[in-house]
């Protein structure tokens, strides 16, 4: 099951596009299906959830943070992850930066753009992530690896393609700004199960997909 769901999607994600594995409050079993049929990337958004699955999957798995994540939890995730998608605040980013000099290890993080007008204010406006890349902020110790965002949560196909086009723009904008950056500043980390095809047409690097791979997730 999990295996034909991979299967489909391989064959229909354009080359280039990496698809991360949101396994998220699935268990291993299921993730040992995916890896099986030969995923590596794999997305999960607890720090604890994430600290066990560590321990039981393959070494040669990459894991991505994509939840909220406190300043407090950071040796749960630091140590095991490639990319944290999900850096939302200053404060985070400081955090971040700061384990990287206690630990010398450079961390690749995405910074998340706020989009759509949801209750949910995770995430940086467009000014404070123009801000941030334009250089005056903590870099010694991580790497802006692009932006990552989550597109409004509705049916309404034109409101998504707004966000998409929004931050693929904003994107785009750093990219011809910061010449200087674009050799690490490459990923841009939108689309789930719902709209990633339309999110691979505004520019996707990176999709992230869990309830397509492994079907809905019990709470
Ligand atoms: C859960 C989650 C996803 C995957 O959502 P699906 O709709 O199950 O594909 C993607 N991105 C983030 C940040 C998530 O928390």
């Amino acid at each position: 099951m999990v295996k034909d769901n991979l299967s489909a999607l391989y064959s229909k994600l354009p080359s280039g596009v990496k698809l991360v594995a949101v396994s998220k409050f699935h268990p291993v079993e299921r993730l040992m299906e995916a890896y099986d049929a030969g995923q590596r990337i794999f997305g999960e958004n607890r720090p604890q959830e994430l600290a066990a699955k560590v321990r039981q999957m393959p070494p040669d798995v990459e894991w991505h943070f994509i939840g909220h994540l406190q300043t407090n939890k950071l040796k749960m995730v630091l140590p095991y992850v490639s990319l944290v998608q999900s850096v939302d605040s200053m404060h985070l980013l400081e955090a971040i930066d700061a384990w990287g000099r206690d630990h010398s290890k450079v961390t690749d993080v995405l910074l998340e753009l706020h989009l759509g007008a949801e209750e949910t204010k995770q995430g940086f406006s467009e000014e404070e992530i123009l801000m941030i890349c334009s250089g005056n902020t903590p870099s010694e110790n991580l790497r802006i690896r692009g932006l990552m965002g989550m597109a409004t949560n509705t049916e309404d196909e034109d409101v998504i393609e707004a966000d998409f086009a929004r931050i693929e723009s904003l994107f785009k904008r750093i990219r011809a700004e910061r010449p200087e950056m674009c050799g690490t500043f490459t990923e841009l980390s939108i689309g789930m199960s719902g709209d990633w095809p339309l999110a691979v047409r505004h520019g996707a690097t990176m999709v992230r997909i869990g309830t397509d791979i492994f079907g809905p997730r019990e709470y």
